[in-house]
């Protein structure tokens, strides 16, 4: 008898000059960056928080919050392999991952290969068990008018047989 538990997450940065454009861990060249406390990844932080979400294990402002000074600039996918492991504490893996971006700009599409790869890696799952997809706000509200990037996730955590 297997358990399996569905989780979703959300996420979303503002974009400013002077700071790297960092989305599902991988660096997009581009002259806008989000702006967070650590590196504002909001497609690892959607995805992440959908990981602790189902398995009802808090969220990421409870284990990763903003006033520790450790997570300046920090690499999110370190979050993600957390997440992970916090899930696995609970004796569950991620069967698979969909992801949606919300961006007016850059076009993503060019990038999602490589950030499938990187969130494949960092969930410990094969590259085929991880979606990513890239949506533009058709101009509408802050998405639409540039000012950020949204990205919301889905996982499927499974329970494993405990020997
Ligand atoms: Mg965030």
């Amino acid at each position: 008898m297997s358990e399996y538990r569905v989780g979703h997450g959300f996420d979303v940065h503002r974009l400013v000059e002077g700071r790297p454009l960092v989305l599902a861990g991988v660096t997009v060249p581009w002259d806008r960056g989000l702006l967070g406390h650590s590196d504002a990844d909001c497609a690892t932080h959607a995805l992440c928080d959908a990981i602790l979400g189902a398995a009802a294990a808090g969220d990421m402002g409870e284990h990763f919050p903003s006033s520790d000074p450790r997570w300046r600039d920090a690499p999110s996918l370190g979050f993600l392999e957390a997440a992970v492991r916090l899930a696995a504490e609970r004796h569950f893996r991620v069967e698979n991952a969909d992801l949606t971006l919300i961006a007016e700009a850059p076009r993503l599409a060019p990038w999602t290969g490589r950030m499938r790869d990187r969130i494949s890696e960092a969930l410990g799952v094969a590259p085929e068990r991880v979606s990513i997809k890239t949506k533009s706000s058709d101009g509408l509200g802050a998405t639409g008018r540039g000012e950020g990037i949204a990205a919301w996730a889905t996982v499927l955590l499974r329970r494993q047989e405990q020997a």
